[in-house]
């Protein structure tokens, strides 16, 4: 397989070659060469993934049972850092949400950064989601997060934390403490996403691609589990949709969600729901397979489109009195609607997001209690994953990059924030080994919004030529 996969990057090599070279000496010949490119480099393209993906199964067959042992080792930590034996003595943090304007998915990302601080500084987090009345039933829906130790403590008494300029060791010896999420870079100098338990880092980077993602997946699935009643009304949800494998999940994010990211079109994510089922059938020759799909939106009109463009495929999706759509967002149906598409998308065997979208985020984060490393599992349309308030945003340059002067950023350049970096087009210089900080947008395989702390120039850079600066913190193993 490794030799094979070696002939086909040099065959990939040589059609890129060979088009590019068409284009040049026929350009008024665009469409059909490009069509001819699509129809050899698609296939060769999917074959390549495909050994690629037999590989990674053989090489990875053995982790499988480390990465078990890890999930559990991560689902016990924050359950014993939340059940103190004696509820009066224990430290407590008061977790109180109070950013207005925020979905399903960016609410539980605000309640997940206090529960980093909280699993961080040993305390029991308190709070009330009966509170949140954009989602009605979300008290009843979700196990709390203690079972020993529950409101006890004289909320009136409890120290205020301003997270932003607050000293660690002087709120260590506080009892009680409240924490208000206001937005999102309200967090914690240490406990914060985008930290990895010390002491297990060095074991689940062996085994998982993606560390940063994993510790966090844990987190946000503690906080997110289901009570049993809740639990089994999703599995007879699943039973009637007749959730049966194999099936791609893909979520299409559009309505509001336009002024922060581009809308895809739908064949965007049909495509990788396609190649997906090509490759599940080269790794099941005979089997007669129905290509289900899983399509969790917010716009109905997409459920329609799907079903009139790719009739061979079968589409299931939630009951749509429970639709996303902005006007139909607070009532207990909304709830379950978006938690029903949230959870099928997790229980996929594959699945097309863009991570742009709290919902992707949710989504990718719960698979992380998967036992296997969901990193493969997943194509990601947009932007690189993220979680806002997430310390460091730290990447270091691994390959020189060297744009051409026409292309190059000049010094004034990337100043402006969030909206307008998705416009930016030039390009920075990178030395392996450069310090850089990402923001998390993401196109064609270019990070947008990138610094250089050597260069002090902001810009574009590709996104292979950078990794990841995983930043341990010293959480309790018990
Ligand atoms: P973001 O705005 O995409 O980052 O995610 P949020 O969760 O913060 O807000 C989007 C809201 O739109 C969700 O909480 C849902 O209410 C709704 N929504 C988005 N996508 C879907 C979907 O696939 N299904 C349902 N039922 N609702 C959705």
């Amino acid at each position: 397989l490794i030799r094979k996969s070696l002939q086909t990057a040099l065959q990939l090599k040589e059609l890129f070659r060979h088009q590019t070279e068409m284009l040049m000496k026929r350009p008024n010949d665009t469409k059909s060469i490009l069509d001819h490119f699509k129809r050899l480099s698609e296939p060769l393209e999917n074959s390549f993934r495909f050994d690629l993906e037999t590989l990674l199964n053989i090489l990875t067959k053995g982790d499988l049972e480390e990465i078990k042992e890890l999930n559990k080792i991560a689902q016990t930590m924050i359950y014993k850092s939340q059940n103190p034996k004696d509820c009066a003595k224990a430290k407590k943090l008061h977790c109180s949400v109070i950013h207005k304007t925020c979905g399903f998915g960016c609410m539980m990302h605000d309640y997940g950064s206090c529960m980093f601080v909280a699993v961080g500084e040993g305390r029991s987090m308190q709070y009330d989601l009966n509170q949140q009345t954009t989602y009605p039933g979300l008290g009843s829906t979700f196990k709390y997060a203690s079972d020993t130790c529950v409101n006890r403590t004289n909320f009136a008494q409890a120290i205020h934390w301003k997270p932003l300029f607050g000293n660690l060791t002087t709120i260590g010896t506080q009892e009680v403490v409240t924490f208000n999420i206001t937005g999102p870079f309200t967090s914690h100098p240490l406990f914060r996403p985008g930290t990895v338990p010390d002491k297990i880092l060095p074991r689940i980077q062996r085994v998982h691609a993606d560390p940063k993602v994993w510790w966090t997946g844990h987190v946000i699935s503690y906080f997110l589990r289901l009570q049993k009643s809740a639990l089994a009304d999703y599995e007879s949800f699943k039973k009637k949709i007749r959730f049966n494998h194999p099936i791609v999940g893909i979520h299409v994010r559009r309505t509001d969600k336009h002024t922060e990211a581009p809308p895809l079109a739908l064949e965007r994510y049909m495509d990788h729901v396609i190649r997906w089922f090509d490759r599940y059938e080269m790794r099941h020759p005979g089997d007669k397979v129905i290509r289900r799909v899983y399509l969790a939106t917010d716009e109905p009109e997409v459920i329609k489109e799907a079903n009139t463009k790719y009739p061979s495929y079968t589409f299931v999706t939630a009951p749509r009195k429970s639709s996303g759509n902005p006007q139909n967002r607070s009532s207990s149906a909304a709830l379950a609607g978006i938690l029903y598409d949230i959870l099928a998308l997790k229980d996929s065997d594959f699945i097309v997001v863009t991570l742009s979208s709290n919902v992707g985020r949710t989504i990718y984060e719960l698979r992380q209690t998967l036992p296997m490393d969901p990193t493969f599992s997943i194509a990601n349309l947009d932007d690189s994953y993220n979680y806002w308030g997430e310390i460091g945003h730290k990447k270091v340059a691994t390959m020189d990059h060297k744009p051409p002067p026409s292309a190059m950023c000049n010094n004034t350049q990337g100043r402006e924030y969030f909206a307008h970096m998705r416009k930016w087009t030039c390009e920075i210089e990178l030395r392996v080994g450069d310090d850089l900080q990402v923001m998390f947008f993401m196109e064609h395989g270019y990070l947008i919004g990138g610094y250089n702390r050597r260069t002090h120039l902001h810009g574009l850079f590709p996104a292979h030529k950078v990794k990841e600066v995983l930043i341990p913190a010293p959480y309790n193993t018990y």
